[in-house]
This record gives C-alpha cells, structure tokens and sequence, in this order.
C-alpha cells in the first residue's frame, strides 16, 4: 500500500476520487469526470459547515418558537393577575366606597 494515496469526495456527485501522488493537484472522478482540484477537499467541511450553521439556525427557530409560547403564557398570565386586581378594587371600592 502507498500511503501518498488519497482520497476525496467529488464535489460535484460525492464519489470517490483518487490521487494517487503527493504532489497531484488534481484528478479526474471516476463517476462523473468532473476534474477536482485537491483544494476542494475543503470542500466537504464546507459542506459540514453549511449544514452545522443550517442545524443551528434551526435550532435557533425552535428556541425561539419555545421562547414566544413561554412570553404568550407569561403575558396571559399577567393579563389573568392584572384582570383580578382590577376586580378586587372594583370589588373593594363596591363594599367600602
Ligand atoms: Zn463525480
């Protein structure tokens, strides 16, 4: 076995492609004979980064979403304490006004 052999995904069908140097910049894919470029391999971190800022993001809807559903209670709760006071003084002014 030659440890230079490296391998990459094809950026463009995500098969395998081989180099088979060091020094070779790029190769040809086997699948689809899209030339790649050995910088492409930053490629699928790319792709990684992407889809972790994509996961985050959708994270970040669900927080948000949780946190609005907790303001909305919180809110309807104050509204159901403002609302008793409220009475209670009516009630208060009723009996000792
Ligand atoms: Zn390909």
């Amino acid at each position: 076995m030659n440890n230079t052999i490296q391998e990459m995904k094809c950026p463009s069908c995500g098969g395998q492609v081989y180099f088979d140097t060091e020094g070779q910049e790029y190769a040809f894919c086997s699948h689809c004979g899209t030339q790649v470029f050995k910088e492409d391999t930053h490629f699928d971190k790319r792709v990684e980064l992407e889809k972790h800022k994509l996961d985050t993001n959708k994270e970040i809807a669900i927080e948000q979403v949780k946190q609005d559903t907790v303001k909305k209670n919180t809110e309807n709760v104050l509204w159901i304490v403002f609302a008793a006071i409220v009475a209670i003084i009516f009630i208060a002014f009723a009996v000792f006004g």
